[in-house]
């Protein structure tokens, strides 16, 4: 079964009140006729001006983390039902970058991941091997130890994710993962989500690492890629836009 692609932007900490009013009404003015499904994953108080600047188009939104409580004394942090109303049909956990910088657990990223879902929010969430574990030879457990705590935790309600593999070694870096690799770790994760499900082909399985204009139709050419999560690229709307094409 073939399905709609997803192109998700991941912002990280870029933008502005002025840069976002360009960047955005850029992308929504060279969207077309593009049959995927695109979405821009901002910091969250850009989600306020985004609702306004997608208004009426097929833009979606997304968060880049959401707090694995409800409510309560978490300083600093966002609930999913805070995004919820800001129009977040996304968010992303468990970007190696908050796994790195922040020690996200897992579990803690299972839990965001519950959290989510449970307000009707779709985690985006990443896993990825280090480039050591990679010359290691340990991509294939590591990848599958990060995915099975989410299955875990979600259940019954596991084939309701989306998936991101995005190699540590190349995110920002410019070294991307070669369709070949890339579609390797996609079907162990398509087995893996296939047998807690039932489902798996439904599911979208992104790649992330250096996604670019020049890179994404092979990449995403590949039978269990469906789809890409974009950090740099999707800082500039031309690149995205190509992205957005290649992606049909
Ligand atoms: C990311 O941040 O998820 C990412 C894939 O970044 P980049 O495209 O810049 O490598």
């Amino acid at each position: 079964m073939s399905k709609h692609k997803l192109i998700a932007g991941n912002w990280k900490m870029n933008g502005s009140l002025a840069g976002n009013d360009a960047l955005v009404r850029a992308v929504v003015a060279g969207l077309g006729g593009a049959r995927c499904t695109v979405a821009l994953c901002v910091p969250a108080p850009y989600l306020a001006q985004l609702q306004l600047l997608r208004h009426g188009s097929a833009l979606e939104l997304g968060a880049q983390d959401v707090s694995a409580h409800a409510q309560g004394a978490y300083t600093g942090e966002v609930s999913a039902a805070m995004l919820k109303e800001f129009g977040a049909r996304y968010a992303i956990v468990g970007h190696s970058e908050r796994r790195q910088y922040h020690g996200e657990t897992d579990q803690l990223v299972a839990d965001k991941a519950k959290a989510a879902l449970a307000q009707g929010i779709t985690p985006i969430v990443c896993v990825g091997e280090t480039l050591a574990e990679r010359e290691g030879g340990r991509t294939e457990e590591v990848v599958k130890r990060q995915l099975a705590a989410v299955i875990h935790t979600l259940a019954h309600c596991a084939g309701e994710i989306v998936v991101a593999y995005e190699p540590v070694w190349a995110i920002g870096t410019g070294r991307t993962a070669t369709p070949e690799q890339a579609q390797q770790v996609h079907a162990v994760l398509r087995a893996q989500l296939q047998a807690a499900t039932g489902h798996a082909e439904r599911v979208h399985i992104l790649y992330g690492g250096s996604m670019n204009a020049a890179n994404a139709a092979s990449l995403l050419a590949q039978p269990d890629i469906d789809g890409g999560l974009i950090g740099g690229a999707s800082l500039k709307a031309p690149d995205f836009l190509q992205i957005i094409q290649a992606a049909g």
